[in-house]
């Protein structure tokens, strides 16, 4: 089992080995700061939210 392999991240769809992993999904580091740093009002705001929300509703669940 190769643990250290680089993941796909579910925002960008890149390959990254930084980022964060929450209940399986993973989020690179520039995605993880990128929507930190979006505000409500931004355009892109609400792509993040919809990619977002998948992970939130299965960790909540
Ligand atoms: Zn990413």
């Amino acid at each position: 089992m190769e643990q250290d392999e680089a993941k796909a991240c579910i925002v960008c769809g890149e390959r990254k080995q930084e980022g964060i992993t929450v209940v399986n999904e993973f989020i690179c580091h520039s995605c993880e700061s990128e929507i930190v740093h979006t505000k409500v009002e931004d355009e892109r705001y609400p792509f993040f939210v919809r990619r977002l929300r998948q992970i939130w509703v299965r960790f909540h669940a």
